[in-house]
């Protein structure tokens, strides 16, 4: 299942650069994923301080 960034999300941006299929852009108030690209790897989870990346 792809990841989803939850409302957690202070907008650090250190997940963005993260992604390798480039999933994950600024929203208007978080972060947030494109599920069509979302290979689940986990990384965004990995370097996300406060957890806010979910897989689902
Ligand atoms: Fe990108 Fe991997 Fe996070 Fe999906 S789980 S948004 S592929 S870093
Ligand atoms: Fe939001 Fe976490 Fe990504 Fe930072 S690393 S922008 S807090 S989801």
């Amino acid at each position: 299942m792809p990841y989803r960034i939850t409302d957690e999300c202070i907008s650090c941006g250190a997940c963005e650069a993260e992604c390798p299929v480039e999933a994950i852009t600024q929203g208007d108030d978080i972060y947030v994923i494109d599920p069509e690209l979302c290979i689940s790897c986990g990384a965004c989870a990995d370097v996300c301080p406060v957890d806010a990346p979910v897989e689902e």
